[in-house]
Formats: structure tokens, C-alpha cells, sequence
């Protein structure tokens, strides 16, 4: 059955694009995308015909050296960023890694990370490491994602935080946060997690300095799929890699005993690029080549408020935890429920694919290109009922497996 709101939708026969399981409502693609219907075909020519018949040659006949950057360039923009400033590369975790590095340097008599607690666990303690590493009296400094903007003062060298609050779907205003980081002498990081490909992000427009992002949430560039960083071009000429490898070299092939970086964002590159990942990302991203962000934003409002009101009306056991303007927050609505794990596992085993964050949170993800209202009314409809009878309330809901 469709609903009137389907029948108007501009990307409605995009879902024709994925390969969705039949009889699964997939909420989680701002943890793990689906695939796109092409990309094993993509994967298959670049095995058998680049890898397996190219050979070594493949690496200049078939650009792979180029991937990082030419995949770059397609995701940015995606999230607003000048041509030739972005790469794909290397997890988001070294990415964090890589631009707090190059970050602190640009500030060397300061000495604060600030961020909040609703940060992703991992860039916090990639901070963390990071300070230790340096030894040289950093502070990571981290505060209530409300307390953030008061927060930013003369003494801080670097405000890092996550776009989208991967709890409670929480977005920021860039604009004026990276405005007040910059009134202030800092500079503005951004983890675009759970915002590259859920919206249009703007990042020249609103002054970000650099950011990083996965390629296998909303990008939908398969499991482990290689992550972003941007700089800005005004950092390109004075950038300082941490990461010193061969492929942040000016000149890799020249196969010189001494470190000179490479030009501009490039030189954030380290080692051998994963050429089957990256295709893989590549593909992906044809999906979006047509599709006009607006339309896909408009969508993602449209399919969350509906999930929210009808959730509201008919699972009083819930209680939002998010905002519920939709302008302050990104693709997703979250829950707090007591026994948040076995009623997600209820679900996922009726069809209806969400995740758990500790402690209560269950999360639900709506990805524009792939579902419907008539998708979002069913898997409501499962839900009403899983609460109602109490069905999560099952020992083999309970257990909790390794990845929640
Ligand atoms: C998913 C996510 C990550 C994941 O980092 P990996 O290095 O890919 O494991 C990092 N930051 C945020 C905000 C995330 O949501």
C-alpha cells in the first residue's frame, strides 16, 4: 500500500537503485548503507578485469593512483567544500588523528581541544592519545553540547566536534559556531559522520577549517568503506602532515630518502590506497549524481516527522530524545526506552532494522534515497505492537550480542 506522501515523491524510484531485502525496513543506514545494486558488478570488473588482467599496470591505465582524489571530489560536493580538498582515505579515526595533528600546529601557543560529551567515543580518544603522544601540556577539554558555544574562548586552539550527535541526532549550527571559533583566533574541525550524504553540508560557505566523514553510513560505500578529511584550501600551502608516508609525498616515484610533503590536501595521504574499497565508495557515490540535495533534504524532514508524530501518538512508552525541530538535527529520531537493546532486537527480528546506543537509546536512521512514508508507517505499525504486548520482553531479546 502507498502513501499520498509517496505518490508526489520526487526520489521515489531511487529506492530501484538499492538492494534491500525483501520484507527488511532498513533505519540503520546512518550506521552501515545499503548496497547499491550496482556496485557488485563495479567490484567484479575491477577484480577480474583491472586487478586480474592489468595487473601492476592497472595502477596507471585504470587511475587507481588518482582514486583518493577523484573519489574526494565527489563527495565534496556533497558537503560543500572547493574542488581538490578533499580525500578519501584512511578510517575516520586516523583522520581525526591526522587533522588534529595539523590543526595544533597551525595554533602552537595554544593548548585546548574543545569538545563535547556527546562526541563519538572515538574522537575523543583519539584526542586523547594524541595529547599523551605530544607530552606537551594539551588539554582536551569537554563540555555539555549546550555549553559549547559559551565555551569557546582565546585559550582554545582547536573546537572539534560531530555535526549530527550520533545519539540523538543533535545538529549544530556550523555557521555560527565555526563564526565565534573563528572570532576567538581557533579553529573549526568537524566530523561529518552521520551529515555527508544525509543533507547538503556547506562547509566553505560556513567557514569550516577541515573535517572528516565515513564513507559507509550515508555514502553508502560498504562495510569499512575509506573516510574523508577536508582542508581548506587557505590551509593547503602551510599544512603539517603528521603521518609523513610515501603517498603524501611530492614525488612518491622519485623514491627520495627525505620527506617533502605533497601539494595541498594530497600530502594527507599515507600509504598504498585501497583500490577494492575505493571502487567500491566510487560506485556508490553514483546514486547521488542525479539527485538534487534540496529534494533530499525536504525528504528526510518529511519521512522523520511523520515517524516522529506517529510514534508520539501511538508508543507512549517512548520518550524523544533529540529536538524536535527539525531544523536542529540531521536524518535521524531517537528514542529513550529502559529496555532499549531487546525491544531493537524485537524489531530487527519482525524485519525492521534500527540499532541500540548505550544506555537506552534506540536509534532510528531514514535514509531519503531508499524509503518510503508507506516504509515508515509499517515499521511504526511493528513497533506499536512490539511495545503493546510487551514482545521485546524475551530472554533471547536480552543478550546482548558483541555489536549493538
Ligand atoms: C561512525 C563514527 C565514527 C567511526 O569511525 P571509524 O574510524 O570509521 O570507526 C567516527 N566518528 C563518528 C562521529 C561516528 O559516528
Amino acid at each position: 500500500m502507498s502513501h499520498p506522501l509517496d505518490l508526489t515523491d520526487p526520489l521515489a524510484a531511487k529506492k530501484q537503485a538499492f538492494s534491500i531485502p525483501e520484507g527488511t525496513i532498513y533505519l540503520d543506514g546512518n550506521s552501515l548503507g545499503v548496497l547499491p545494486r550496482h556496485v557488485p558488478e563495479r567490484i567484479q570488473a575491477v577484480v577480474t578485469r583491472e586487478w586480474g588482467e592489468s595487473l601492476i599496470r592497472g595502477w596507471n591505465d585504470h587511475g587507481w593512483m588518482d582514486l583518493p582524489a577523484r573519489v574526494g571530489n565527489r563527495i565534496a560536493r556533497l558537503v560543500g567544500a572547493e574542488p581538490d580538498s578533499v580525500i578519501a582515505a584512511d578510517s575516520t579515526s586516523l583522520n581525526v588523528f591526522k587533522v588534529l595533528v595539523a590543526a595544533l600546529a597551525l595554533r602552537p601557543d595554544r593548548k585546548v581541544i574543545l569538545s563535547d560529551s556527546g562526541n563519538f567515543p572515538t574522537d575523543l580518544y583519539m584526542a586523547q592519545g594524541l595529547r599523551d603522544l605530544l607530552d606537551r601540556g594539551h588539554e582536551l577539554r569537554v563540555v555539555d553540547p549546550a555549553e559549547v558555544e559559551a565555551a569557546i574562548g582565546e585559550d582554545i586552539a582547536v573546537v572539534m566536534l560531530t555535526h549530527v550527535d550520533y545519539r540523538t541526532g543533535r545538529r549544530y549550527d556550523m555557521k555560527a559556531i565555526a563564526e565565534k571559533t573563528h572570532a576567538v583566533g581557533a579553529i573549526s574541525f568537524w566530523d561529518l559522520a552521520h551529515s555527508a550524504g544525509a543533507f547538503q553540508v556547506h562547509l566553505a560557505a560556513d567557514g569550516a577549517d577541515f573535517a572528516v566523514g565515513c564513507g559507509y553510513k550515508y555514502l553508502n560505500g560498504g562495510p569499512g568503506a575509506p573516510a574523508f578529511l577536508y582542508a581548506a584550501p587557505r590551509h593547503h600551502g602551510t599544512l603539517a602532515a603528521p603521518l609523513t608516508g610515501w603517498m603524501g609525498h611530492d614525488a612518491p616515484f622519485a623514491f627520495d630518502l627525505d620527506y617533502r610533503p605533497a601539494r595541498g590536501v594530497d600530502r594527507m595521504r599515507v600509504g598504498t590506497p585501497p583500490i577494492l574499497g575505493l571502487s567500491a565508495l566510487d560506485a556508490a557515490l553514483d546514486v547521488f549524481d542525479d539527485v538534487d540535495m534540496e529534494q533530499l533534504r525536504a525528504k528526510s524532514v518529511s519521512l522523520c516527522e511523520l515517524f516522529l508524530s506517529e510514534v508520539e501518538a501511538r508508543c507512549p512508552q517512548l520518550e524523544l530524545a533529540g529536538p524536535r525541530n527539525p531544523d536542529e538535527r540531521g536524518s535521524q529520531i531517537s528514542f529513550r526506552f529502559e529496555q532499549g537493546y531487546a525491544l531493537m532486537q524485537a524489531l530487527i527480528a519482525r524485519g525492521v532494522i534500527g540499532d541500540f546506543r548505550a544506555p537506552d537509546i534506540v536509534r532510528f536512521g531514514f535514509t531519503p534515497l531508499y524509503l518510503s512514508h508507506a516504509d515508515v508507517l509499517r515499521a511504526v505499525a511493528i513497533l506499536e505492537e512490539i511495545l503493546r504486548d510487551r514482545l521485546w520482553d524475551r530472554e533471547e531479546y536480552k543478550r546482548r550480542q558483541k555489536v549493538t
